[in-house]
């Protein structure tokens, strides 16, 4: 991209700045009891001021109420979106970015302000308008722009509720380098991208420790001999906090399996195959299936699995094909 051409981009997007992404929106149902009952139920959330009449009519509430986190549900499109989504103006701005070369997508932060508890009844209406669009920045992810959109809710008396930033990065994927001329100028842009490295805390840094080494070991409870994936502190089967670990022969079979295609991060080769396998010894592990085509890989393959470096600073384990 010249200098021209990136300002003619640069104007073309920042003129979203201010645009509603589509007309404000009333909510499919009002706040209701049922939907915060299956909420919380999923959630795991047990504030009895959620589902217990007697407990939230006694309380400083005065009775049920919504959780709060709960805000951005109420507007939300629901399953038929998943089919046929709306071509908001949101979208339209993508677009724009995806065909000048930015067409990774990383949602980065979301923050959320709560102004009064909803209570079952009332309407909540979404009103998102695109806020801010950054200047190019160079991240780890790659080349690319923040783009932040705030949702303000309302009620049936127009009062705000509540508001929700949320911030994308969009960024220009590792192999197509297009939007910023490749001429390997100051872009910051990382030779070879790596794959997202592992996070390694207290309770699982032994076990990546060991797939550095080549093995892939498996937790094996000291007291019963339950083995367990992936590395946790406690036994669910006797509650022992004593462990020591075998290693898996890395002998399986594809429990489950996706094939995916975007949104394209640095450092990954797509398709990538992610699939759940069931390891010989009896636990499960989530990694990627190598060696064949996509379209090879069925529930009930028998697969062999290696330790393999598979960029400059990661070690992973990989499953092929077993015969
Ligand atoms: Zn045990």
């Amino acid at each position: 991209m010249t200098p021209e051409e990136r300002k003619a981009f640069e104007d073309k997007v920042h003129a979203y700045v201010g645009r509603e992404v589509n007309a404000p929106q009333k909510g499919k149902d009002d706040v209701n009891k049922a939907m915060i009952r299956h909420w919380a139920e999923v959630m795991g959330d047990e504030n009895p001021a959620y589902t217990d009449e007697e407990y939230a009519a006694k309380s400083s509430k005065g009775g049920i109420i919504a959780p709060p986190s709960m805000l951005q549900i109420w507007s939300m499109e629901g399953y038929p979106m998943a089919h046929n989504p709306s071509q908001d103006v949101q979208r339209e701005l993508h677009n724009v970015f995806d065909e000048h070369g930015f067409a990774g997508v990383l949602g980065t932060n979301t923050s959320a302000e709560y102004y009064r508890d909803l209570r079952p009844g009332d309407e909540v209406h979404a009103h998102t308008v695109i806020d801010k669009i950054s200047e190019q920045k160079a991240t780890q992810r790659g080349i690319g722009y923040f783009i932040e959109t705030v949702t303000n809710f309302t009620d049936q008396n127009d009062e705000a509720v509540g508001k929700i930033i949320f911030r994308v990065l969009k960024f220009t994927p590792n192999d197509s380098n297009d939007a910023t001329g490749g001429d390997d100028s100051d872009d910051g842009m990382p030779e070879a991208p790596t794959r997202i490295a592992s996070p390694r805390g207290h309770d699982n840094k032994w076990w990546w420790d060991a797939v550095d080494e080549g093995k892939v070991l498996i937790q094996r409870c000291k007291s019963c001999q339950t083995l367990r994936h992936p590395p946790r502190p406690m036994c669910g089967e006797c509650q022992s906090i004593e462990w020591d670990s075998i290693e898996s022969t890395l002998d399986g079979e594809v429990f489950s399996f996706t094939e995916l295609h975007y949104p394209k991060f640095p450092g990954y080769q797509y398709p990538l195959v992610c699939a759940v396998i069931s390891l010989g010894e009896g636990t499960r592990i989530i990694s990627n299936i190598v060696g064949c085509e996509p379209e090879d890989v069925y529930i009930g393959m028998k697969v062999k699995g290696k330790v393999e470096q598979v960029d400059e600073k990661t070690m992973l384990p990989q499953f092929y094909p077993a015969d």
